[in-house]
Formats: structure tokens, sequence, C-alpha cells
């Protein structure tokens, strides 16, 4: 990283903080022309062929980002021709110019290419969930992703931000809430507040735009931090930071260099630039440190939030992810069909519904879906026995990737009642005329189960039986704490996908 110490002592955020030192500049403000060094880029199928174009048009014969991606993961589970063509031919398009490209099955772009980033740098890319747990991203239009991969830097208008701070820390979250119920405490706050509105006239959203800046939970893991910064899309945010201790950043790495290493065993490319990125990752973990942001700098708007209030589940209504609501105020809506997957879910959700599941035993009344975002996450899983349980109970397990949450693929059926984990609720995105509400997956396996939505207290109640197996249930996968992946990443050669705990 070879980035320029800001020089000017302005009272800034953390975002802006990040903006500048990608940027070398000494300050920045909102409203600032700026070109921030783009680190990392992201590109994912449905675009990625626009951005092909666009590269050839930019005569790019290599990248200038340091580490430009590809993903197959909107289109490989349900293909059409034109994109069994793209399977074949964008991987070496992306791997002649320096980039990495993952391959058609692996899962979704996000859960690999949060684990390929650098604290405290900019990236962008063509999926408008690129949004990083750590450092910060602004999702951009396939031209703009290419000229950001081409050149190695983006033009940016400096965003306002707003600091949305939860209060009493993780450990004041109540029995039963979630991350995802934190994700809706937003809209829900902004609702309440009379900065957001839900009717599509004359509509208020006081995160369109602007940078969503999130402190208080800084002792979350990275993959629950982007549970946070993911939802920043549905805001209409420009971009999202949020704010997570070193311990959590280095965790995260030292799991993310194993992977690096195993992904070049199992014989992925560019190399040498997973070599250079493996290198940056463990120079930052030789000397681990983060940006603060100042303590007087301005916001927009700040909001606090005490966990301590948030004491039931918060979903989405049908159809908007603006609509959010508590559990209570919604009431026993009956359930046709749930899925549990996209890019807002992790292992631990996938084990949560899996307890939960099992802790039924019987058929299930309603139609699941269930999708883990990559590879790696269904293999484990399937080590562990879960996807014994989603057989048993009869539910639909799908190939790792956007699966329902892409919406043009499969679909629920016509004008069913759904829960979903996945990222947004528009109409007829998962079905055609369905209504779709969005929940944790905690909520959405107990939907599965019961044909309804729970009361709040009949969730509370069948919650609990998660807390007795909470540290092994919600245990992220740390490549560097599993044999096979270490072993790979010791003697680099070719190596079958098994997943054994240490
Ligand atoms: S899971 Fe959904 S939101 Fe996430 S990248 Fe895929 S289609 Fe986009």
């Amino acid at each position: 990283m070879d980035l320029l110490e800001p020089t000017l002592n302005m009272q800034i955020s953390t975002t802006k903080r990040g903006i500048l030192h990608a940027c070398g500049l000494p300050g920045v403000l909102p409203g600032m022309y700026v070109e921030p060094k783009m680190t990392t880029v992201g590109s994912q199928d449905t675009t990625g062929p626009m951005t092909r174009d666009e590269l050839k048009d930019l005569a790019c014969l290599g990248f200038s980002a340091d580490l430009v991606m590809q993903s197959f993961c909107h289109t490989a589970a349900y293909p059409k021709p034109v994109d069994v063509v793209t399977h074949h031919t964008l991987p070496d398009f992306i791997r002649d110019r320096g980039g990495v490209a993952l391959r058609p099955g692996d899962g979704i772009i996000h859960s690999w290419l949060n684990r390929m980033l650098l604290p405290d740098t900019v990236g962008t890319g063509g999926d408008s969930h690129t949004r990083f747990p750590i450092g910060i991203s602004f999702p951009a239009g396939s031209g703009a992703v290419a000229f950001a991969a081409a050149t190695g830097v983006m033009p940016l208008d400096m965003p306002e931000s707003v600091l949305v701070r939860f209060k009493g820390g993780v450990e004041a979250m109540q029995p039963g809430i979630t991350l995802r119920d934190l994700v809706h405490a937003i809209p829900y706050v902004a609702i309440k507040e009379g900065d957001l509105t839900v009717p599509k006239k004359n509509k208020k959203n006081i995160f369109a735009g602007r940078i969503l800046e999130i402190e208080g939970l800084e002792s979350l893991t990275c993959e629950q931090g982007f549970e946070l910064s993911d939802a920043s899309a549905e805001r209409s945010a420009a971009g999202c930071s949020i704010k997570l201790n070193k311990e959590s950043v280095s965790e995260y790495l030292r799991s993310n260099v194993v992977m690096l290493k195993w992904m070049i065993a199992e014989g992925y490319g560019d190399v040498r630039t997973l070599k250079r990125r493996i290198a940056s990752m463990e120079a930052w973990l030789a000397n681990p440190v983060l940006m603060e942001a100042d303590p007087q700098a301005e916001y927009k708007k700040v909001y606090e939030i005490d966990l301590k209030e948030i004491t039931e589940p918060i979903l989405c209504c049908p159809n908007d992810p603006d609509d959010a609501k508590t559990l209570s105020e919604i009431g026993e809506e009956k359930i046709d069909e749930v899925f549990i997957g996209s890019c807002m879910t992790n292992i631990g959700h996938f084990r949560a519904a899996g307890e939960l599941l099992q802790a039924h035993g019987g058929q299930l009344p309603t139609r699941l879906w269930v999708a883990p975002p990559t590879k790696m996450d269904a293999a484990q899983l399937t080590a562990e026995g879960y996807y014994s349980i989603y057989g048993k109970v009869g539910a639909r397990t799908e190939m790792p990737g956007c699966s329902l949450c892409m919406g043009n693929q499969a679909r629920v059926a016509d004008k069913a009642t759904v829960v979903s984990t996945s990222t947004r609720n528009f109409p007829n995105r998962l079905g055609q005329g369905a209504n779709v509400y969005l929940s944790s997956a905690e909520l959405a396996a107990i939907a599965a189960i019961l044909g309804k939505l729970p009361t709040k207290e009949k969730y509370l109640d069948m919650y609990k039986s998660l807390l007795k197996k909470k540290d092994s249930t919600y245990k992220y996968l740390n490549f560097d704490q599993y044999s096979d992946y270490v072993e790979s990443a010791k003697a680099p050669a070719p190596t079958r996908l098994r997943a054994t705990t240490l």
C-alpha cells in the first residue's frame, strides 16, 4: 500500500479520512471532486460482458487497479446459452489482464471479494451491493468499473455522511435480536424521525446519495459487519463504512491470507495478483493500524439507536425494503415460501436455521429454499450434517450463489407470500405478484416451520433453543482454523475440498 499520509488536521469522519488517504490529498470535504486510488475492483457476471466491451474500448491490456475480480454468481445456477459462453470466455479475458477469475458455482461475488480487501482502502464494483465491510467502496456502472480497473482510479464527487451510532455495544443486544434486525432498525428509526418515507411520491430519504457511517458495533466480525454495510444499497446510500476494531480486522485477514493461498493451490489466478494481495495483507498484519474519525467530524445527521430498546425482530414489508415494521406491528401473516440465502447471509445463519429445523423434526408446511453464499460454506455445512437436516424437512437446496435473490432465474410461485433473507423485495423480483417480507434467517426458519409469521412471544420462545449452542452456531468460516485450507496454504498444490476442523 503506497498511500500518502494525510497532513492537514481536519475534523473529518473515518470515511473521508480513508478517501483522502486514497487520493494522496491533505483533506477532502463534501462536494469536492477527487480521484481516489482503486485498490480493489469487482465485476459480476450480468454486467461483466459490458465491462469487457468497455475495457476493449479503453485498449486495456493490463489492469492498473491492484486487484480486479470477476464472479459468476448471478448466472451459474440456471444459465442461458449466452451465459454459458460468458462462463467460457470471460475468465481468460480477466486473467490475461492480471485479474482474478472465480468459477461458476463458487458463490456470491461479495462473499469472495470481501475476503480480498485491505483495510482503509477504496474500491468499486459493478454490482450495487459492492459495499466493503473494511475500507469503503462506491458501486458504479460497467463503464466506470472498467475505467477504475484499467486506470486504477475513479472520478468521485465526495458525498456527505450520515452517522448511525448504536449505543450500548454488542453486549446490549437483547435476546433474540439479530444483526438483520439492526439493519432494519436504521430505516425504522429514520421513518420515526421523519427523514424517510415509504410512498414513492414525494419520497424523502436522508440516506440517498450520502455515505452511511456506522459506529458502536466495533467487536462484530467483518462477516457480520458486511450485513450492515451491504444493506446500505437498500438505503440508496452512495457508500458505507462500518467501524470495526483491530482484532476483528486482524482475525479476518489472517483467515483471508490462508484462503488466498488455498486459491493458488486450487489453480485460481492470476497468481501474481493473489500473491501481491497476500503480501499486502501480511504487511498490514505485521503493523495493524486502522484510521480513526476525528472527534468533531461533521455529519448531515447523527442517529443514536439504543440497542436495549430493540426488543423484537424488525422486518421490511411487501414490497419495499424501506417499509420497516416490528413483528408485533405485522401480525401472524400466512407464509407460503421462505428463502434463506443471498449476500446478506453467512454460515452462522445456515447453522441457526438448521438447528431450528432439526428441533422441529417434521416436514414443513412451506417451500423452503436454502442457498449458501459460497462453495466453502456449502462444504462445511455438509461436513457438519446440516445438508442432511435440510433434506429431511424437504427443503430445496440451491447451488451456492445469488439464487432467488437474483430475481430472473428460479422463482417462487406467483402471488406467494414469502419471507426472505435476501437484500431487497422490490415487486416481482422473487416471483410474479409475490409479497415478500425481509427478515433474519432465524425468523425466516421459524416462519418456514410454522407456515406463518410468529407472534413476538412465540418467536422468542423458539429462538431460545439457539442460545444453548450459540458459540458453535455463530462460528465463522475462518480458513486458518480448518486443516485442509491450512495444509494447502503451506504446500501449494492441487487439493480436494474437504472441511475438517482443526
Ligand atoms: S445475492 Fe442478491 S444482492 Fe447479493 S450479489 Fe447476488 S443478486 Fe446481488
